[in-house]
């Protein structure tokens, strides 16, 4: 105590000393600046990176997070290079999708910031999902997509926005059984394989309400007077950062473009309009445009 009182008291310093011990004090000062410097250096040079799966379906997806980088981390998986978003302070995540016709092995997540990258190692399993062999009648075989429906269907998917919108649990847009998996391959009439089922399909009989799974935003309404001659009547809702659901086959549509809907909010009535066989809704999650299976959201807060 002694000691600090001569250093830090200036009626009992000669003036000699004080010249030492400001010197000794800005001295002390730049060191700490550096050490501050080289700290903060220290903590953004070392991305804390957790990967929440190390093997997931076909259809599934990881949710990854970097901690401790003060701008977006580069992240590049399975070829492709997906943005991140900022979850909290300098916390990114991001929901990776392993798309259903991904070749089972394992694969790379590489995450880069500035000099720094590190490298994960993750393994892909087959779903094993059966063919579903679908009869369509005369009116239904048909039709096919039109350009105006791919087109603005697919950017609507793609949808990119920053904010995450979605809030809580997601929910079930209607009550009723899943009637036809995620991920089936299928084939119409008994011709070849088609493509795979991307989303459920849920029992529900016509006019039954259709609710939003999570709050966001209606991006696209398309009704089959207007060309939606597959799809039949869409609601696609944007819930930011790359999560987007769809609800197909509707009855009636109940919102608009632009309009901000909450959870269980009602967006239309179940149908068959489009490419359908009986009443039900078709329910679909994307994430960065790549349809996952959408019972891994139901009842669960990402
Ligand atoms: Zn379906």
């Amino acid at each position: 105590m002694a000691t600090k009182n001569i250093y830090w008291h200036p009626k009992v310093l000669c003036s000699g000393w004080r010249v030492v011990s400001r010197a000794r004090l800005l001295f002390a000062l730049f060191g700490l600046l550096f050490f501050m410097n080289n700290m903060a250096g220290v903590v953004y040079a070392q991305m804390k990176v957790h990967v929440d799966h190390a093997q997931r379906e076909q259809g599934q997806f990881f949710t990854v997070t970097v901690d401790g980088v003060p701008s977006e981390p580069t992240l590049n998986v399975m070829g492709r290079s997906l943005r991140m978003f900022r979850h909290s302070g300098s916390l990114w995540r991001a929901f990776v999708p392993v798309e259903n016709t991904t070749p089972p092995g394992k694969y790379r997540l590489s995450f880069r910031e500035g000099e720094e990258e590190q490298r994960f190692e993750v393994t892909v399993t087959p779903n094993n999902r059966p063919i579903q062999k679908i009869q369509l009648d005369s009116s239904k075989t048909g039709l096919h997509a039109t350009e105006i429906e791919k087109s603005r269907v697919k950017r609507a998917l793609h949808t990119e926005t920053p904010e995450q919108l979605f809030q809580g649990v997601f929910r079930r847009p209607v009550s009723g059984r899943t009637c036809s998996l995620f991920g089936l391959q299928r084939s119409y009439n008994g011709g070849p394989v088609e493509g795979y089922h991307k989303g459920i399909d849920i029992s529900a009989s016509q006019g039954t309400p259709v609710r939003c799974t999570a709050h966001g935003k209606v991006v696209l309404t398309g009704a089959v007077e207007n060309g939606f001659l597959v799809h039949g009547n869409t609601v696609i809702i944007d819930h930011g950062q790359g999560v987007v659901s769809v609800y197909l086959h509707l009855s009636a549509i109940a919102v608009h473009e632009g309009q901000s809907v909450e959870a269980g909010e009602i967006l239309g009535n179940a149908g068959h309009t489009g490419i359908s066989t009986a009443p039900h809704l078709h329910w679909g999650l994307y994430l960065y445009g790549t349809s996952v299976d959408p019972e891994l959201f139901e009842g669960f807060e990402l």
